[in-house]
């Protein structure tokens, strides 16, 4: 076999493209290749792209821009360039016409054969293409995982959407929803924890539409939450309209299942949701949060939000703001809307002006930022569990994430994986202070 290649993945967007390029990585070395920092010199560099807005589907071209322009002024070959993700999916060919310094194109569904890919794109000229959408799932031909697990660990469960709101090139980029076997799922779960996870966050465009022959999804967290040595467990991202009475029972059965929801609601207008595609009104919504906050009390919402939909009236926007007074969100993503090429919002005659745009955004997260403010100001004196996750800004701390999802720091002398007892002790608009109570395991 040739020399074994240094390879570097960087990778934008959700969390799903983190754990895409987990398997990616995974896959090159069970190929012999050897990974590298980001900023150390390799012979591959792969870019896990993200396609949801213009902005982050540009941001490779600047990307490639500065690999290659960086190798010609060191007088080097320059490596061999990846891209991968929706945006490979969505663009293919055009990207390789905009970037013909790109080596290999390969879309999410594809991405098993990437080692196959580089071996082929260094024997033969020309861009290698592969953005296949293979009826039998990827994971059947991905090598086991790797030896070492993050204490909290994304595990893909779900794939794909067949919602198609009017915004969103997920359907196009992701395909069809495929719900992956349990067994497969569970068995993925237990090597991560016996690889150390002690949380799972279970992952899907849409996770709450998994179903399976004689399973719904809280069915799979129920069998998911069973498995020793699982802590922790939370999933995203969520459709409100996949919200069923089961997995509300979960939330109040299941106490492995962290009291954290991420369920993107994009709009308080029906008009706008109608719009959207969404096929749930804002009253909908509202009751879907009432009766998850009747089934787990303490139970934090994070949602997504788009400013600016085509046609959204001032009247609409005030829906938005309203809805989100009356919810109460601990925490919040909000956009602009971005017209994305092949999705029918693009098209629509009434686009709203970008000022617009950002000084509604400009409202919306001052009342988001000032709902998080005022969350974890409610959490001060709580006593509570925390998992360690990283070595903190200075020496002698750590952060780690509490069961609301919110980041703590906390000093004492810990290890990734630690499940450290805190009170809440001071409050940030991102983040606290945990001061532990002595009780480590
Ligand atoms: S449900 Fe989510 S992933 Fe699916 S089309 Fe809508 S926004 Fe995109």
């Amino acid at each position: 076999m040739t020399r074994p290649l240094r390879f570097s993945i960087r990778s934008y967007g959700c969390q799903m493209n983190v754990y895409d390029a987990q398997r990616m990585g995974e896959a090159l070395a069970a190929a012999g290749h050897r990974p590298v920092d980001d900023d150390a010199p390799a012979d591959v560099r792969v870019f896990n792209t993200c396609h949801i807005r213009e902005k982050a589907a540009e941001k490779v071209y600047s990307d490639i821009g500065r690999i290659v322009a960086e190798a010609r002024a060191r007088g080097e070959p320059r490596p061999l360039i990846v891209v991968a993700g929706c945006t490979a999916q969505a663009e293919g060919e055009e990207l390789a016409r905009r970037a013909p310094a790109v080596d290999v194109i390969v879309g999410p569904q594809a991405y098993h054969r990437l080692p196959e890919l580089v071996g082929r794109a260094r024997t033969s000229p020309g861009v290698v293409l592969d953005l296949d959408m293979p009826a039998e799932p990827k994971f059947r031909h991905l090598p086991p995982r790797a030896p070492r697990a993050a204490p909290s660990s994304f595990l893909t469960v779900q794939e794909g959407c067949d919602k198609f709101c009017t915004f969103c090139v997920v359907p196009y980029t992701r395909g069809a929803e495929a719900s992956r076997p349990v067994e497969d799922v569970l068995a993925e779960a237990r090597a991560l924890l016996a690889a150390g996870a002690r949380e799972l966050v279970l992952l899907g465009q849409n996770v709450n539409a998994w179903a399976r022959p004689g399973t719904d999804f809280a069915g799979l967290l129920a069998a998911v939450a069973a498995l020793p040595g699982l802590e922790r467990l939370r999933y995203t991202t969520s459709h409100p309209r996949d919200v069923t009475p089961s997995l509300i029972h979960a939330h109040a059965a299941v106490p492995q299942l962290m009291p954290f929801l991420h369920l993107p609601v994009q709009s308080g207008s029906d008009r706008i949701l109608t719009a959207m595609n969404r096929r749930h009104t804002a009253a909908d919504y509202r009751e879907t949060v009432a009766r998850l906050r009747a089934a787990r009390p303490d139970l934090a919402l994070s949602s997504d939000f788009i400013v600016g939909f085509p046609g959204e009236s001032e009247e609409d926007f005030e829906a938005t703001l309203a809805l989100v007074e009356e919810v109460g969100f601990a925490q919040a993503y909000s956009f602009r809307y971005s017209p994305r090429p092949g999705t029918p919002a693009a098209d629509r005659p009434d686009q709203v002006p970008e000022a617009v745009k950002a000084e509604r955004l400009g409202r919306l997260q001052a009342l988001l930022s000032a709902q998080q403010y005022a969350f974890n100001r409610a959490c001060l004196g709580r006593v509570t569990e925390v998992l360690v996750e990283r070595p903190g800004r200075h020496r002698g701390q750590w952060t780690g994430r509490s069961p609301w999802g919110q980041a703590v720091v906390v000093e004492a002398d810990l290890s990734p994986g630690a499940l450290v007892e805190v009170e809440l002790a001071q409050a940030g608009p991102h983040s606290l202070v945990g001061r532990p109570t002595g009780r480590v395991r």
